[in-house]
């Protein structure tokens, strides 16, 4: 059986696989794209729809226990890319 994570965006379980790992690196958000960074992680479909519902509900902190700010530039990063694949696409 695979293990199963909680989606910190929609709250939906999913298999590990299906999910994208982060962890915070000195209040910075750091995508664990092949989920082997030590520490705490937080799961999250790698969706726009689940990382902006994420970031907004400030799911990351909660999560990853951060005290204070979390820089999400590395995400949000990642959620222009997917704009701009849109917009590109047309
Ligand atoms: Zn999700």
């Amino acid at each position: 059986m695979e293990p199963v994570r909680t989606c910190v965006g929609c709250r939906a379980r999913s298999s590990r696989s299906a999910l994208l790992r982060v962890v915070s690196i000195d209040s910075v958000l750091v995508l664990d794209e092949r989920a082997v960074m030590p520490g705490r992680g937080a799961w999250v479909h790698e969706t726009p729809e689940c990382m902006d519902a994420a970031i907004r509900r400030r799911a990351f902190v909660r999560a990853l226990r951060v005290t204070g700010t979390l820089d999400t530039q590395t995400i949000e990063k990642r959620l222009n890319g997917y704009g701009n694949k849109v917009n590109g696409s047309k």
